[in-house]
């Protein structure tokens, strides 16, 4: 449903329609995106949901797609809007209306005849387009090709840090930061945002545009440059003075005079539209203005909330690093306690502990618990949920854990009714403290499998049973659905769910996610003392 309305979006802006339709058209399908429950499901039940931005016309489509599964409204768009046109919007840089232009034109309506004219040179003769648009049309093309997937969060993250070390240093610079998607930690990133304050801006164009990771430079101006990394992702850098960092590109323009204010901080820029400042990571309209206006906006969770890691793996079974490597990394960033939660026997490749390793592997931690006090192990287990929906370990020695995280690996391709059983048994058996990443997904590489929410947040909510963060390239839980359980009253727990010391800093990555699914440092199990969690965990 909201492909088809993201759809109808790009055909209403290729056919020079009111921008406002397309707008209301995206805000819908992004709702219907994000909403916690199968949307579909809910007009086919005849309980519509209130989805934000619809009003009769919209909500009468929806009904007509979820009961229907077609949309007339949208079939005849179909029929006026050459198929080939959507594909040409999906080239990085190429809008609705460079699409409209080059139909009307010159009779572009695939992605074929595109290439033929960027490459004959017959794009420069139009209006607004040069040897240059040809050029970079060409290169998003072969990108496009070569990439097809968004940027995981991980790995955007690397790339910038990496830009603004080599930048930060640029004579003139005051101030270098990620902006955009990065800075509001969405799972995926398209293309890099960077903002920099500097007395000098053509040095730190310059600057950028020679760095050796730079494939191409796509445009360079006197307070901007595009260009694209070898690595795939383009990056848009926006300069301004150092007092000028501000909501547009330039500040505030006074209406009447037509004169520039410029705005030194962002916080200002909060203050001047009379809103308290809103995290980064919450500004997704999805309520947090409204909210800042009502005085409610929650104090989100942040990592020095955290006093530890719920998910730790060692090589006792598929990690790389000694129990005691790990926990003297874990103390090294600070925390104050983790969990170790290595395999049950069931998941093969894993090399799960058997009773008798479990044992050991009990004393073990204690020998380095002994020597790294205050620093505290607690003895998890990271255990099978069984495709027959029972557990991998007895409830006697299941008892004897500190804390006991439950999984499901295997047989992901039940319907929605079996997965959904196997979670609440997890949930319902009472020496079941957590379930580890709730969906199994992992993010441009495999989907998440359906659970039945409403009744998994229910028993979690009702047994106390933490629902995880996980902080590795799964981001699973994603942002809505975490913010859906928060609502519904269900503890959540962030993890690295790190194999090697280096992955314990995944941590933050779960971080972000509670940031954008509004979580407080209260409803989060890390932010407790190793004691308090025992407490808490029962
Ligand atoms: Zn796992
Ligand atoms: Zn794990």
């Amino acid at each position: 449903m909201a492909r088809v309305f993201n759809e109808i979006a790009d055909m209403l802006e290729i056919s020079g329609e009111l921008v406002y339709k397309a707008v209301a058209y995206r805000r819908v399908a992004d709702a219907v995106e994000r909403w916690p429950n199968d949307v579909a499901q809910l007009f086919q039940a005849d309980e519509p949901p209130k989805i934000p931005g619809a009003g009769p016309a919209l909500t009468a489509k929806l009904a007509e797609l979820a009961t229907t599964g077609e949309l007339g409204y949208y079939d005849r768009m179909r029929a006026q809007v050459p198929s080939g046109l959507l594909e040409i919007l999906k080239i990085p840089g190429v809008g609705p209306r460079t699409v409209k232009q080059l139909h009307d034109e010159l009779g572009i309506d695939s992605v074929d005849a595109l290439r033929a004219a960027a490459e004959g040179g017959t794009l420069r003769g139009l209006k607004g387009l040069s040897a240059r648009t040809e050029e970079n049309i060409l290169a998003a093309m072969a990108r496009l090709a070569s990439r097809g997937t968004r940027l995981l969060l991980h790995d955007a993250d690397a790339l910038m840090t990496g830009l603004v070390e080599q930048l930060r240093d640029v004579r003139g610079v005051g101030a270098i930061e990620a902006a955009g998607s990065l800075r509001r930690r969405k799972a995926t990133i398209g293309d890099l945002d960077l903002l920099a304050a500097t007395d000098d801006p053509a040095r730190l164009i310059r600057a950028l545009d020679s760095l050796t990771t730079v494939e191409h430079v796509l445009s360079a101006g006197t307070d901007k440059s595009s260009i694209v990394l070898a690595e795939g992702p383009q990056v848009d850098l926006m300069v301004c003075p150092p007092a000028g960092l501000s909501l547009s590109e330039k500040g505030f323009k006074v209406v009447e005079s037509g004169e520039l204010e410029p705005i030194a901080t962002e916080e200002e820029v909060y203050e001047r539209l009379g809103l308290p400042w809103i995290p980064p990571e919450m500004r997704e309209d999805s309520g947090e203005i409204q909210a800042a206006l009502a005085g409610t906006l929650p104090a989100v969770v942040s990592l020095a909330d955290l006093r530890g890691d719920t998910h730790v793996h060692s090589d006792w079974t598929d990690g790389v690093d000694s129990i005691e490597v790990m926990a003297r990394a874990a103390r090294d960033l600070g925390h104050a306690w983790m969990v170790l939660t290595d395999h049950s026997p069931s998941l093969g490749i894993t090399r799960g502990l058997s009773l008798e390793r479990v044992a050991e592997q009990r004393q073990e931690i204690g020998r380095v618990n002994a020597e790294l006090a205050p620093f505290r192990i607690l003895h998890g287990t990271e255990m099978e949920i069984r495709a027959d929906a029972t557990l991998d370990y007895p409830d006697d020695l299941l008892a004897g854990f500190d804390v006991v995280v439950a999984s499901v690996h295997t047989a992901r391709g039940q319907s929605t009714e079996q997965l959904t059983r196997r979670t609440l048994a997890a949930i319902d058996n009472p020496n079941v403290d957590i379930v580890a990443h709730p969906t199994g997904r992992i993010v441009n590489r495999r989907d998440p499998i359906a659970l039945d929410w409403p009744r998994v947040f229910e028993a979690a909510a009702r047994t106390g049973t933490a629902l995880e963060l996980n902080g590795s390239p799964r981001l699973d839980l994603d942002d809505a659905l975490a913010r859906a359980a928060g609502q519904a009253g269900v503890r959540l727990t962030l993890a690295s769910d790190a194999h090697r010391t280096e992955e314990l800093d995944q941590l933050r990555y779960a971080v972000s996610v509670a940031r954008r699914a509004w979580l407080t440092p209260g409803q989060v199990l890390g932010t407790r003392t190793a004691d308090e969690l025992l407490e808490l965990v029962g």
